[in-house]
């Protein structure tokens, strides 16, 4: 399966979902792909790694007669529940699911090996499905998630950040030559004359100051 074909589908496609695709094809080199691209997407994330106190909304679509509904979960401490453990992991805080079975597939225990508490969800329901939410700020907003915030108002976030924003490589954090001062997002608002990376401007991805992932 090629990129195009995952992505202007209408369901969505989770990494997980594109691998077991690949699989049926007996595709073994798109398998693999399907799930390392997966993890890098996540790994490489401005907001990555998930913080305490992330909210994380999952929606379900609708399938087999069932309507949709949303999960809402919070990434804690692990040691809150039992004291051996230091890592992170997902606890629900709330759905919207006809029936308390039929939600908190992804809250706890842990990501096997120190994964982030979001993995098995990012795999397996995919980054379309999620919408993370830091200090009341959208920090990723799937094409089909819901965030259960009012809409964003953007000129009021463009006032608040004083009409900043700020540059990011579409790796995240800056070109390698770039001599610009940086931001806590490792990006740049303000470039420095004679920075061999300005010509690179077009590439960046943009946000608003008051919406940085970093603050
Ligand atoms: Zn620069
Ligand atoms: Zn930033």
């Amino acid at each position: 399966m090629d990129e195009t074909q995952a992505t202007t589908g209408t369901e969505p496609t989770s990494p997980l979902e594109q691998a077991h695709q690949a699989k049926r094809a007996r595709d073994l080199t798109g398998e693999l792909t399907a799930l390392t691209r997966g993890h890098e997407q996540l790994e490489t994330a401005s907001w990555a790694p998930t913080r305490i106190g992330d909210r994380v909304v999952l929606t379900v679509g609708a399938s087999g007669g069932r309507p949709g509904h949303t999960e809402t979960y919070e990434v804690v401490s692990s040691s809150d529940r039992d004291p051996i453990w230091e890592e992170t992991e997902l606890r629900l805080v709330s759905h919207t699911a006809a029936t308390d079975a039929d939600a908190g597939w992804y809250a706890g225990p842990p990501e096997f090996g120190g994964g982030d508490a979001i993995e098995t969800a990012w795999m397996e329901a995919g980054p379309d499905r999620l919408a993370i939410i830091r200090g009341g700020v959208v920090v990723h907003q799937g094409r089909h998630a819901e965030t259960g915030l009012p809409p964003r108002d953007v000129d009021a976030i463009a006032a608040a950040s004083k009409y900043v924003k700020h540059g990011l490589s579409p790796m995240g954090g800056s070109f390698l030559a770039c001599i610009c001062p940086k931001e806590p997002c490792g990006g740049v608002s303000q470039e420095r004359k004679g920075c061999p990376e300005h010509d690179r401007e077009p590439c960046q991805r943009w946000h608003w100051a008051a919406e940085c992932p970093a603050r």
